[in-house]
């Protein structure tokens, strides 16, 4: 209790940031304390929503969830997998298109990271809307493999984040007003 309660107490709102009327929700503060770091990668991997059987990678999307899934994945054991924001990676990549809440974004992962029937949990650290998160699915499927399930540090309350990913299993630490 006194640990979680000391990790949330290094979480920051901040309000009007990228833009107005936005509230933006900040875990940076945890990484620069060690304590925290490791209560945060200890809980995600308390909390996983599947069974370490049930998948073969990690897959961080950028940028948020390369900090947080990397030393999942070295703490569990698997390899980890980067869902790039496009144009970062070499060829050959698979690449995804979303529709955001104004305009459009695309990810990518390179080929020869990932194959048919591969197992992939995916991280990040934070579900609004779902959208990224769902195009990470159709990324892997692309290549054949699949979704083994979600963990996410925070959820936006009130936002219909989780009807965008199917029947997946989810993981979520804290839920934010
Ligand atoms: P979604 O696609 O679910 O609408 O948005 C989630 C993505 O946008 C995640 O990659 C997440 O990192 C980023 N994001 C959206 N809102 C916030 C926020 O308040 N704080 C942070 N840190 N990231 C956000």
């Amino acid at each position: 209790e006194g640990d979680r309660n000391y990790l949330i107490s290094l979480f920051r709102t901040i309000p009007g940031f990228p833009a107005k009327n936005i509230l933006f929700r900040d875990f940076v503060p945890v990484l620069a304390d060690a304590r925290a770091y490791a209560l945060l990668i200890n809980a995600l991997a308390q909390a996983l929503p599947v069974s370490l059987d049930d998948f073969d990678y990690i897959g961080g999307l950028e940028s948020r969830g390369f900090l947080i899934g990397a030393p999942l994945a070295l703490k569990l054991g698997k390899g980890f997998i980067p869902f790039r924001k496009a144009g970062k990676l070499p060829p050959e990549v698979y690449h995804q298109e979303y529709t955001l809440e104004y305009g459009k974004a695309a990810i990518e992962i390179e080929k020869n990271t990932i194959h048919k029937g591969d197992r992939v949990l995916i991280v990040d650290d934070l579900i609004a809307t779902g959208g990224t998160a769902a195009a990470a699915e159709d990324l892997l499927k692309q290549a054949g493999a699949h979704v083994a399930g979600y963990s996410f540090v925070m959820e936006l309350d009130g936002l219909p984040g989780r009807r965008a990913l199917g029947d997946h299993p989810i993981s979520v630490l804290m839920g934010m007003p």
